[in-house]
This record gives structure tokens, C-alpha cells and sequence, in this order.
């Protein structure tokens, strides 16, 4: 990653489509505004558009904490995946239900 403010403007590569034609734009250039963000300058490859814009590319969260933290990176955690909830056994209520529930007795 290049340090912050310095500009790369070395192979162009396609990046999001175009907001108005959804054509592939291309990335003309970018520059790190920080360890988190950076700003890409896109260009629409459909002649017909020829929408130029900025986005945008951000970290957002750590999944994995990093082996080697740099003190000015503070990222919050991912929060666990929520676990899988099995749906419970439908109720069965049109089954007709025995009044007694104890096996029949031989002594009765
Ligand atoms: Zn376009």
C-alpha cells in the first residue's frame, strides 16, 4: 500500500460499474487518504457516457486481528456471526391428542 497523499497512477484497471450506463469504468488514478481509505478516479469505458467520478474504497472492520497492528489503524471487530437457529418442529395441533398419556395398566 502506498503511504497516504501519494498518488498511483501506475496500470489502469476496471473498477465499478458506471453509476449511470452500469458500464465497466476504469480506474484513471488513486491516492491513500489515510491507512483505511483510499480514493479511486474512474472513467466510463462507454464513449457514448463518458461519466468521470470519484468513490470511495474503505476498511471497515476487523475479522481477524492482524499479527502485526500498526498504532494508528483502530478498526472495530467484526461481530460474531450470529449462530444458526433451527426453526422448531411445527406444532402439530390437528393431531387428535390421548386424554391419558400413561401406558395402559394390567392391573386395572
Ligand atoms: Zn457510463
Amino acid at each position: 500500500m502506498s503511504e497516504p497523499g501519494k498518488a498511483n497512477q501506475g496500470n489502469r484497471s476496471l473498477g465499478p460499474a458506471c453509476p449511470h450506463c452500469l458500464a465497466p469504468a476504469e480506474i484513471r488514478t488513486s491516492r491513500a487518504i489515510s491507512r483505511t481509505v483510499r480514493e479511486y478516479y474512474h472513467h466510463c469505458t462507454d464513449p457514448e457516457c463518458g461519466h468521470t467520478f470519484v468513490s470511495h474504497w474503505s476498511v471497515v472492520r476487523t475479522l481477524s486481528p492482524s499479527n502485526a497492528p500498526h498504532p494508528a489503524v483502530h478498526l472495530p471487530i467484526s461481530p460474531r456471526r450470529a449462530p444458526i437457529r433451527r426453526q422448531p418442529a411445527p406444532a402439530n395441533d390437528n393431531a387428535a391428542r390421548p386424554t391419558n398419556d400413561n401406558p395402559p395398566s394390567v392391573f386395572a
